[in-house]
């Protein structure tokens, strides 16, 4: 969020935050990106715009108490009811008030403890009830939920801008960034000391009362018009659709879509099968569908969500909510947005980010012609009599990769068990980090799925956490794949048991047969793992710092790093194997995945390259009045974009950048994090391996136990002895550097 405030509004919109970081894994183009979809409940008897009558609050409400049972207490989602969740987000916002205010008006003399250590002991109702809040909002929200989140954004935003601009806080802060004691305090505590200063000043501290007024307005209605774009895309996700009346119309699909199809039409009560308005319902019937006509009319409704000049149209949004952004940056004196978002991120300035993108995205669009070239002369050579389109990209890159590769993605699946892969995954954290997991059976969960597990020290013995494993869809689950934090390690607030979850979409296979997946959900579980393992291995002392709450265009490398270790013999030997006859993946078809692995980067960068440079060009525009459609026209006119590739994310529907602040001007750390990913790789190819113990060791000590204790440019510095290199990733992609 705009400010690492208080403990508690961090893990509030941490929460949002991480699942949005892991849901669109560059990786992953297929079946796990970013998307929300709601499936409403049919109980449920709300209207739009309603708000559910408030429960009897007579009874202690179950959200505000101490997380009670094992492992130093458990969330209670056993005791969860959507009703519960206004009353408490209120008393817990008072109670955090109350603590605040506590802090500002102490008498004594401001010191370290006093103030910055008293912060992050401030507000550890409002962290519980709301880690439980954004757990409902991912994975359990329906309509009524809806209707709780409409109202309370902008009251959370008001809440978050009560404790920035509190100026007797504020002066308390600042006398201790200012004092000579400070130079005193250990360098983990100099530099919470220093992000505190920072984020108050970054969200208006040193405004005078008319301007901290205005900003806390634009603050309150920026978060309704993150609101209402959430929410008009999942409305057109959920309500829109391209019907399958017959065989003909399935011609091409392999089983597992057809299957997914009609279990999505029995869910919307049609008939035959139907292509929901989904990336992981559109994304497999472009490649597979033999019938031109149907995928272009499913790429069209994908492609148009949110920008069909109805009421859920989210163009008018768009313009309100950059003008707004525009205002705040000048407001807190920054000539744009992308300079205040970027100040205090690895990159620093946005000239820098554009540099390493530019960088990259003229040898991928070279690339990009070099594909089409090659899937124009596949056509031309059945005589399909087409020229390339947009609705053509995935079917007949498909097509090339088997005649190129010989490899046909549906023979990898039969090595790739769900659950098998799983104990892959845990393998490899006790290899790497020494850690050994052991099913955890006391302790509630949301749904029956969910499945717990305990962490400790292989060695010792000692008790480092737990891990939530969700990897079901199911109705009011946000689909996609992304990591969450229930409560991060610290040492401030006594013995922690750090709780971290990987949430996942796969639909669940028949009783008692294994769950097979496809390369691209395998990469992606090790990479969410990866963040799991980056909250796990947190070894700091004060809250704020702990686990993932690193800069936005560093958090993605410790689980983008994660991915390579899918592909080492190790793990594919013994977790890669044949679901009926257990053999491992043969020699054979591992080499031709690793021959292809480069195959179609022109296609996954550019589609994700041009989202990230239009989120950038939008947000240096300043505050000229913009009109999304002839800004996204012009724009990738001038960079270039090819015919045949639309962006990943279209303005409209670009839910990274405008359903919160988080990765507005931010899209670019994919590619910044993969950067330092494919050159800390290189760390353990050039020693002994990928399971080489002194490397795996330096990662442990300088990236994942460090949190946010160390600027990250010095952490990755202590791991690899220089600064990342550019060269090992145009490699990774098989671009030329
Ligand atoms: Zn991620």
């Amino acid at each position: 969020m705009r400010a690492l405030i208080s403990r508690s509004s961090l893990l509030l919109f941490a929460t949002a935050m991480i699942a949005l970081v892991i849901a669109d894994n560059l990786k992953t183009a297929g079946a796990n990106a970013m998307k929300l979809s709601f499936r409403k409940p049919e109980s449920s008897m709300l209207k739009e715009g309603e708000t559910p009558a408030l429960p009897d609050i007579a009874e202690p409400n179950p959200l505000l108490a101490q997380w009670e049972g094992p492992y130093g207490g458990v969330p209670p989602f056993d005791k969860v009811q959507v009703s519960l969740f206004k009353p408490a987000l209120e008393a817990a916002m008072s109670e955090n008030l109350a603590d605040v205010d506590k802090i500002a008006n102490d008498s004594a003399a401001p010191t370290f403890e006093n103030t910055i250590v008293a912060l992050e002991r401030a507000g550890q109702t409002l962290e519980r009830v709301s880690t439980i809040y954004g757990v409902w909002g991912s994975t359990m929200a329906g309509p009524e939920f809806q209707a709780v989140q409409r109202e309370m954004a902008p009251k959370l935003a008001a809440f978050s801008d009560k404790i920035t601009q509190n100026e007797a806080l504020f002066k308390r802060i600042e006398a201790v960034y200012n004092s000579q004691a400070k130079k005193k305090l250990s360098s983990e505590q100099q530099r919470l000391v220093w992000l505190d200063y920072t984020n108050f000043v970054r969200s208006g501290a040193k405004l005078n009362g008319t301007d901290k007024a205005r900003l806390s307005q634009i603050n309150q209605q920026l978060a309704g018009l993150f609101t209402k774009f959430s929410q008009n895309v999942l409305a057109e996700e959920d309500g829109q659709f391209v019907a399958l009346k017959s065989e003909a119309d399935l011609a091409g699909l392999p089983q597992s879509v057809r299957d997914a199809a009609a279990a999505a039409a029995t869910t919307k009560k049609q008939e035959g099968w139907l292509i929901s308005n989904t990336r992981s319902s559109v994304d497999p019937f472009l490649t597979y569908s033999d019938r031109r006509d149907l995928r272009e009319k499913v790429w069209r409704m994908f492609i148009m969500r949110g920008d069909n000049g109805d009421e859920h149209d989210n163009n008018s949004t768009i313009t309100q909510i950059l003008q707004l952004r525009a205002e705040r940056a000048k407001l807190l004196g920054f000539s744009t947005h992308a300079h205040w978002r970027l100040e205090n991120s690895m990159a620093k300035t946005p000239e820098r980010a554009m540099e390493l993108m530019m960088a990259v995205w003229k040898p991928a669009v070279a690339r990009v012609h070099e594909e089409v070239a090659d899937m124009q002369a596949l056509a031309d050579k059945e005589g399909a009599k087409i020229k390339i389109e947009p609705w053509d990209y995935r079917y007949y890159a498909e097509r090339v990769r088997k005649a190129k590769y010989d490899l046909d993605q549906n023979e990898v699946k039969p090595y790739l068990q769900l659950e098998k892969l799983r104990e892959g995954v845990l393998w490899v954290a006790g290899e790497l980090f020494n850690f050994k997991f052991t099913p955890a059976t006391n302790v509630p969960v949301a749904h029956s799925d969910i499945r717990v597990w305990q962490v400790a020290d292989k060695t010792s013995g000692k008790q480092i956490g737990l891990w939530y494993f969700d990897p079901y869809a199911r109705a009011g689950k946000r689909s996609g794949a992304w990591m969450n934090a229930y409560r991060t390690q610290e040492r401030v607030n006594g013995q922690i048991t750090t709780i971290v979850s990987n949430n996942a979409n796969f639909v669940k296979g028949k009783p008692g047969e294994p769950l097979l997946i496809s390369w691209d959900d395998a990469t992606t579980m090790f990479h969410e793992f990866g963040h799991a393992l980056h909250g796990l291995n947190s070894d700091v002392t004060y809250p704020s710092l702990s686990g993932t709450a690193v800069a936005r265009d560093y958090v993605e490398f410790p689980s983008q790093l994660m991915e390579h270790w899918l592909s080492t013999p190790e793990v594919l030997n013994k977790f890669a194997v044949h679901y009926q006859t257990g053999k491992p993946i043969p020699q054979e078809l591992v080499d031709k995945i690793k021959r292809s692995a480069t195959f179609n980067q022109g296609f996954i960068t550019v589609e994700y390259l041009a989202a990230a440079l239009l989120d950038m060009k939008l947000h240096l525009a300043g505050d000229r009045k913009i009109d999304p459609r002839v800004f996204e026209k012009e724009a990738l006119d001038e960079l270039g974009m090819p015919h045949e590739i639309v962006l990943r994310h279209r303005l409209p529907q670009f839910m990274h950048v405008f359903s919160s602040d988080s990765y507005s001007a931010g899209y670019y750390s994919y590619l910044w994090a993969d950067v330092i990913t494919a050159d800390a790789f290189g760390a353990f190819t050039e020693a002994g391996g990928p399971y080489d113990k002194k490397v795996a060791e330096r990662l442990r000590k300088n990236i994942f136990s460090v949190g946010n204790t160390i600027d990250p440019a010095e952490a990755y510095r202590n791991f690899r002895g220089r600064d990342p290199r550019v060269e090992a990733l145009m490699k990774k992609r098989g671009f030329p550097s």
